[in-house]
C-alpha cells in the first residue's frame, strides 16, 4: 500500500508529480496510481487546471496551497475573477474532487476561446532537470497558457497534445522524443511568455495593492488614450495594440486564437470587472508595462472613471488645504497618498505638522514584509501570532489583511473549515469511545452533536447510529437480555462495588439500578457480586 513518493521539485506541476510518482512506483497501470492517491480509478489532470490538489499535497507532506500556487495555474485564473466567492469556489474546486467543475468555475469553457490543451517543454530544461534532479519534470511556467517560450533558456517550448484520451489520461514525463524541430521564436513571443510567468510569480507572491482595472485607467492616461472626460480612445489604442502584436498573430507557429486579434476585448477590461481570460489581460498589461511589477506597484494618481461624484470633484493633484479635509475626515494616509499622488511620507510630514494624529503602520512595514504577512494570513495564521512574529501591532496585521482584496474572506472560510474539522472530530471521538450510546444519549452528552446539527446535518446523520424506532422499547426481548446479562456478570464480573458500576461497565443503559423486575437473573447475580466485594 504505501509506497516511497518522489520528493517535490520546485516549480513542478501537479500533472507531473502525478507521473513521477507513478513512474516510480509499482503500479503498472495510472488506474491503480489513482486509485491509490485520490481514490478513484479514473482522473484527468488538467496541466494547469487540477484537481485532487489537497490528496496528492497530502500524500507528498507539504502544503496543498502551496502546491496550487506552484504546482497549477490557479493564481492567474483567480486572478480574472472579481468576486472573492468565485475565487474560493476556483479553490475549493481545485483543492477538491471535481475536475470538470475547475474547468467551470475558472470559466475556461465559457470563454469560448479554442485553447488547445497541451503539454510542453523545454529542451535545455530537460537537460539541466536530468543533470540537477536525474530525472525530467513538466514545469507550471511552461505550461500556462500562452507561453511558448522558456522563461529561462529563451528557447521555444515543444508541445505534445493533452487532450481526451491523450497524455491526460496518461502519465508520462518529458522525453527527447517529444522535441519537435526547434521552430525560431519571435520577440513578440518571448515578451509574451516572459510575461506570464513573471505575472503568476507575481500573484503567487501577493495580491496588488489596487484592482488592475485602475492600473489600465492610470497607464492609459498617462499615455494620451483616456479623455479628460473619461472616455477610452479606443480606435487610436486597437491601431497601437494591433501594431504591437503583429508579429504574434502573423507568425507561423502562432498558438493564440486569431479573433484575440481584433482586440475588442479591451473596452471591458478598462471600464468593468468582467471575468475575462487571463490572456486578454496579459496582451493589455505586456502592451503597457514592461513587467507585471511596474503596472501593479505604479502611483494611482488619477481618479477611478467609476468612483463616486463626490470624490470626483477632487482636483487631480490636491492642494494642500483639501487634503488635510481628507486627513481629518479620518481617511488614511495611504488613500490620501493615492488620490493626490504624493508620498505617504510627505502626507505624514503634513499630517504632524497639522497636528492631526494618524497610523504610522507605511513607516513600519516594508514592502517585503507586507508580502511575508500576507503570506502567513494566507495560510490561516492567527493574526497574534502574526503580530508577535513580526513585532507590530495586531491591528496593523489585520489593516495589511482587509487592503488585500478577498483575504479576509478566505482567513473566514479557513476559520470555519477548522472549526467544521474539529467538531466533526469530537463527534467521531465521543461516538468511537461510546459505541452503545443512541441518538438522543450522544446529544445530550456530546455538543458537537448540535453545532453539527444546524451546520452539517447531512455529514452527521450519516456518522449517527440508526434511529431507534419508538416501538422498539415494547417489544424489547427482556427475557432474553435477562439470560445473557445474568450470564456476563458471572463471566466478566469479579467484584464490584454497586449496581450502577457493572450498569456503566455493560454500557451504561441504567438497566439494573431501574429495571430489578424485568432483570432478575441479572439482578441477582449482579447483587452476588457485590456481596462478594463487601464481604472480602
Ligand atoms: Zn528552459
Amino acid at each position: 500500500m504505501s509506497q516511497p513518493i518522489p520528493q517535490y521539485i520546485a516549480g513542478e506541476s501537479v500533472y507531473s508529480m502525478v507521473a513521477n510518482i507513478h513512474l516510480h512506483s509499482l503500479d503498472t497501470t495510472p488506474q491503480q496510481t489513482n486509485q491509490r492517491l485520490f481514490n478513484i480509478e479514473h482522473v484527468r489532470l488538467h496541466p494547469v487546471l487540477p484537481a485532487h490538489v489537497r490528496d496528492l499535497a497530502e500524500s507528498a507532506s507539504i502544503n496543498p496551497f502551496k502546491l496550487l500556487l506552484d504546482g497549477t495555474g490557479y493564481s492567474l485564473y483567480a486572478f480574472t475573477l472579481a468576486k472573492p466567492t468565485e475565487r474560493l469556489k476556483l479553490m475549493n474546486s481545485m483543492l477538491g474532487h471535481e475536475g470538470g467543475s475547475v474547468l467551470r468555475v475558472s470559466r475556461q469553457a465559457a470563454s469560448k476561446l479554442a485553447l488547445g490543451v497541451m503539454l510542453k517543454l523545454c529542451p535545455s530544461c530537460l537537460i539541466d532537470d536530468e543533470a540537477t534532479h536525474g530525472g525530467s519534470v513538466w514545469h507550471t511556467s511552461h505550461q500556462l497558457y500562452g507561453v511558448t517560450v522558456c522563461p529561462v533558456h529563451g528557447q521555444r517550448l515543444s508541445s505534445i497534445s493533452a487532450g481526451e484520451g491523450k497524455a491526460g489520461r496518461k502519465y508520462l514525463l518529458p522525453n527527447n522524443h517529444m522535441l519537435d524541430d526547434g521552430a525560431v521564436h519571435t520577440d513578440s513571443e518571448k515578451h509574451l511568455s516572459r510575461f506570464i510567468t513573471q505575472l503568476h510569480d507575481f500573484l503567487n507572491k501577493q495580491s496588488p495593492l489596487f484592482s488592475v482595472r485602475r492600473c489600465y485607467q492610470q497607464a492609459l492616461t498617462d499615455r494620451g488614450y483616456i479623455t479628460k472626460n473619461g472616455n477610452l480612445r479606443f480606435k487610436a489604442l486597437k491601431a497601437d495594440l494591433t501594431a504591437y502584436w503583429d508579429e504574434l498573430f502573423t507568425s507561423p507557429n502562432n498558438l493564440l486564437p486569431t479573433e484575440l486579434s481584433n482586440f475588442n476585448f479591451v473596452p471591458r477590461l478598462v471600464h468593468s470587472d468582467a471575468n475575462l481570460h487571463f490572456i486578454k489581460h496579459v496582451l493589455l498589461m505586456a502592451f503597457l508595462a514592461k513587467t507585471p511589477e511596474i503596472l501593479f506597484n505604479m502611483q494611482v494618481r488619477h481618479q477611478p472613471l467609476s468612483e463616486p461624484v463626490t470624490i470626483n470633484k477632487v482636483d487631480q493633484v490636491l492642494e494642500t488645504n483639501k487634503m488635510l479635509v481628507l486627513l481629518r475626515s479620518g481617511l488614511s494616509m495611504r488613500k490620501v497618498s493615492v488620490l493626490s499622488g504624493r508620498s505617504v511620507g510627505f502626507i505624514k510630514q503634513l499630517a504632524l505638522k497639522n497636528g492631526i494624529k494618524v497610523g504610522s503602520r507605511a513607516q513600519l512595514v516594508s514592502e517585503e514584509v507586507e508580502r511575508a504577512i500576507w503570506r502567513k494570513a494566507f495560510m490561516g495564521q492567527h493574526r497574534d501570532v502574526i503580530a508577535k512574529e513580526h513585532r507590530i501591532s495586531v491591528s496593523a496585521v489585520e489593516q495589511i489583511i482587509q487592503s488585500h482584496k478577498g483575504l479576509s474572506a478566505w482567513r473566514k472560510h479557513l476559520r470555519a473549515k477548522t472549526k467544521l474539522r474539529e467538531t466533526r472530530n469530537r463527534l467521531i471521538d465521543h461516538i468511537n469511545s461510546h459505541p452503545s450510546d443512541t441518538r438522543n444519549e450522544i446529544k445530550a452528552a456530546c455538543s458537537a452533536y448540535m453545532w453539527l446539527f444546524k451546520h452539517d446535518k447531512a455529514w452527521l446523520y450519516q456518522q449517527l447510529p440508526p434511529a431507534q424506532k419508538k416501538v422498539f422499547r415494547s417489544r424489547k426481548d427482556w427475557g432474553k437480555l435477562d439470560n445473557d446479562l445474568s450470564r456476563r456478570i458471572m463471566l466478566e464480573i469479579d467484584t464490584a462495588k454497586s449496581m450502577s458500576e457493572i450498569d456503566r461497565y455493560f454500557g451504561g443503559h441504567n438497566w439494573l439500578p431501574r429495571q430489578q423486575a424485568k432483570l432478575p437473573k441479572a439482578y441477582l447475580a449482579a447483587k452476588e457480586k457485590i456481596e462478594r466485594c463487601l464481604g472480602s
